[in-house]
């Protein structure tokens, strides 16, 4: 651009009529040339003019272009003077204000915007003007005609080249949408706060690592009760006061099972509620996947059960109870008819599967009618509740006793191993019955009859064994009452006599019905006494001297045999003392004692034996205690020490009827045995039985190789006494030489042998 670029244009036409003015006056040597020159200025000028026009044409487009931008850009430009009057605004200033520039242009801003904004403009602009940073605030604009409030943000400048005139620019940011947008999170999010809170239950959303991400007002006042911060706490802390994720059996982790399942789970636990109590929590536990399908952790809601739980024990508690009724006597108290034949039904089926027996008892009173008739009814129920309270005082926990109604029980008797085992526990029954029955001051004796049949040989069925026990009762009450009957009469037969020796057995000992035999024990070639063995009796009052083999069993069957077992070992002791004592027997024979097996197994034996050894004075190497084969072959390490502490004293071991059961050669190097006894059955068929040789030359050479004496019993013939001495038997007991005797007797043979 020439140098005239900066002219305006009525400039430069004042300047090129000025030239033809001077121009004209000087019309002598060049003036063509100078016209010439002029016309190409004036030709150039135009050009320039021309170009002016344009660029300045051009610039208004540009002008033009800039201020449709200014006016219309997306954001709100506003000048502003330091008092917040406005000074200039774009279109989309105003339009966000809602009204026209020109109404606005000169007007302070806090006019446009809501109420109660005025204050924080005034702060935003102060601040704006005492920085030389952008500041920013959130405005809410005044709410249009039509009810639409707008927001926005305004980021305010000071404009370094205004600054003489303290404006500033500020731009508008319209928020609106967004704001909505947020608060609509907002309100959505609190929804479902006041949601969560609303129940009544503790919820929590638990992340993996247990931090619990948001929890309700029930959780959180949990939290505050425990003075846990809610905003870091882990569900652990807040459920059970740990400080640690619950782990095993008891505390199982539902976050562990749904990691495991990906799927919703209920676990129980022991929680501490909010009024700092411990009660059952159900705790429900689901899955919480994130946008890819991976869970992120989990919604637990946890519901006390602890009433219903209480509740559901109270209803079982009831059920029991309805059973119980159902199935129980209602004056008694004991099983009725229907608990009765379900617990026969099964104990058939047990005594089946065993092969075992079993007995049913059938119980009437008699005459019981007369009880009801004479009295009245509340006196015959308390009559039966006596009844039935002594008859539960005889059973086992296994063993029923039920009551099939008015004056009728039945009892169930399992582990019967004899039939006459049902016949002792119907003896039993009616003693029980003795003692008068006390009821309103009257003193009344009452009786009863039984009956009695047996599984498997009186019936396998519930039916048959309580209608055969039924009629044996019916039976009893033939018999003339207050006793029991069996089924078939065979077995009462041998029952009467077992129940009778068992009955009267107690009172042997008391009454001095028990006496001892005493046997000789002989050297077989001098036929010189050298012991005596003591052999129990019974003199009964009714049947007569009774064996052991009729009464020994039946005490063995109840305490008696203790007691029994005492009296024979003091009574022995105490013979051959005095028998030493005054020279009937020397002081070093011994004195044989049979020991019960039953007695044996008694830990007491020791001290027993002690104490009569020094209560008699008898010396323990002149006691010689035996016991059976099958006995020793049962020892524990208790008895054998036992044995082993006897021996100790000086006390002799034997083991009686050897041969019959199965005892090994162990047994009887490791047990103190000082001799065996060779068992009759073996001695008397000597010599036409070569078995029988055979075995009793083995016992003897085996008791001579172990270093044991030996002693062969029942020997009834000479045959006998010499083959016993060619085998090199030394000692013998036997018919042959005497039979067991009365201690008087035993003394006159003893003075006839010295004599002979
Ligand atoms: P045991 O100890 O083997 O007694 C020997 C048995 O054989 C005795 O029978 C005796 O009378 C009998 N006897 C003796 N010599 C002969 C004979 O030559 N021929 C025959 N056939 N028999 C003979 P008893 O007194 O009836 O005793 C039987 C069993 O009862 C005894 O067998 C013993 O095991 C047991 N016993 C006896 N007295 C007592 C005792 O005081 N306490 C204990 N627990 N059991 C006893
Ligand atoms: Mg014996
Ligand atoms: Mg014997």
């Amino acid at each position: 651009m020439s140098r005239y670029s900066n002219l305006s244009h009525s400039e430069l036409e004042r300047m090129l009529s000025e030239s033809e003015r001077l121009l004209r006056a000087d019309t002598d040597t060049d003036t063509d040339y100078l016209l010439h020159n002029l016309q190409l200025h004036k030709i150039e000028l135009e050009i320039q003019n021309r170009d002016l026009m344009e660029s300045q044409k051009e610039l208004e487009n540009i002008r033009d272009q800039y201020a449709e931008l200014y006016d219309f850009a997306p954001v709100g430009y506003l000048t502003l003077d330091k008092n917040g009057i406005i000074n200039n605004l774009n279109i989309s200033a105003a339009a966000m204000f809602g009204a026209e520039r020109s109404r606005i242009v000169g007007r302070p801003l806090s006019t446009q915007l809501a109420p109660g904004m005025g204050r924080l403009l005034f702060d935003h602009l102060r601040h704006a003007f005492s920085s030389d940073q952008k500041v920013t605030a959130d405005l809410a604009l005044k709410t249009t005609s039509d009810g639409i409030t707008r927001y926005v943000r305004a980021d305010t400048i000071v404009h370094a080249d205004l600054e003489s005139q303290a404006h500033c620019l500020m731009n508008l940011i319209d928020t609106t949408e967004r704001r909505r947008a947020e608060q609509a999170v907002i309100d959505e999010r609190t929804f479902l706060q006041h949601v969560i809170d609303g129940v009544e239950n503790p919820i929590m959303v638990i992340s993996l690592d247990f931090k619990v991400l948001r929890m309700n007002e029930a959780a959180k006042r949990i939290a505050t009760m425990q003075k846990i911060d809610p905003e870091h706490a882990c569900c652990y802390q807040i459920s059970h006061q740990v400080d640690r994720p619950c782990d095993g059996d008891d505390y199982p982790c539902p976050l562990k099972i749904v990691l495991q399942t990906r799927l919703p789970t209920k676990v129980t636990h022991n929680h501490i509620s909010e009024f700092g109590t411990q009660r059952k929590y159900e705790v429900s536990v689901s899955p919480l996947f994130d946008d890819d399908g991976e869970i992120m952790g989990v919604i637990e809601s946890s519901h006390d059960i602890t009433e219903h739980l209480e509740l559901l024990d109270e209803l079982k508690e009831r059920q029991l109870s309805y059973a119980h009724l159902a199935q129980h006597d209602a004056l008694t108290g004991l099983p009725n008819r229907l608990l009765f034949a379900d617990r026969l039904s099964q104990a058939i089926h047990v005594a089946h599967r065993n092969k075992s027996m079993l007995a049913v008892l059938f119980i009437d009173l008699d005459r019981f009618k007369e009880v009801n008739d004479s009295f009245n009814h509340a006196t015959g129920d308390a009559v039966l509740k006596e009844v039935a309270e002594r008859f539960q005082s005889l059973f086992r926990e296994d063993d029923t006793i039920a009551r099939m109604g008015g004056d009728e029980f039945t009892v169930i008797l399992t582990h019967i191993k004899k039939d006459s085992n049902a016949a002792l526990v119907a003896k039993k029954l009616l003693n029980l019955f003795k003692k008068p029955f006390t009821i309103q001051n009257h003193k009344l004796y009452l009786t009863a009859s039984i009956g009695i049949s047996l599984y498997p040989d009186h019936g396998d069925s519930v039916d048959e064994l309580v209608r055969n026990a039924d009629t044996a009762m019916y039976r009893a009450k033939e018999e003339g009452r207050n006793t029991f009957q069996y089924y078939t009469l065979e077995l009462t037969a041998r029952a009467f006599e077992r129940v009778f020796l068992a009955s009267s057995l107690h009172n042997a000992i008391s009454q001095n019905e028990l006496i001892l035999h005493y046997q000789p024990q002989i050297e077989l070639i001098t036929k010189e006494i050298c012991g005596v063995e003591a052999l129990v009796r019974w003199q009964n009052r009714d049947l007569g001297l009774l064996t052991p083999d009729k009464f020994i069993p039946l005490a063995e069957e109840s305490e008696v045999i203790d007691e029994m077992g005492a009296w024979i070992m003091k009574e022995a002791c105490q013979q051959m003392k005095a028998w030493q004592d005054s020279g009937i027997l020397r002081s070093d024979m011994t004195i044989s004692v049979n020991l019960s097996g039953k007695q044996f197994d008694h830990n007491n034996l020791l001290e027993e034996i002690e104490q009569t050894l020094t209560a008699t004075g008898l010396s323990p190497d002149c006691l010689e205690l035996e016991i059976t084969e099958t006995t020793m072959m049962r020892s524990t390490s208790v008895t054998s020490e036992t044995l082993r502490k006897l021996r100790k004293l000086g006390v002799k071991v034997a083991v009686d009827d050897f041969g019959t059961g199965y005892s090994s050669l162990n047994y009887l190097k490791q047990l103190p045995i000082t001799r065996l006894k060779i068992d009759k059955t073996f001695i008397s068929d000597i010599p036409d039985d070569l078995n029988d040789v055979a075995i009793s030359k083995a016992i003897i050479a085996m008791a001579n190789n172990l270093l044991l004496d030996v002693l062969a019993e029942g020997i009834e013939t000479g045959e006998q006494h010499q083959f016993l001495i060619q085998q090199g038997c030394r000692v013998g007991q036997g018919y042959l030489f005497a039979r067991p005797m009365p201690s008087d007797q035993f003394e006159s043979f003893i003075e006839q042998t010295r004599q002979g």
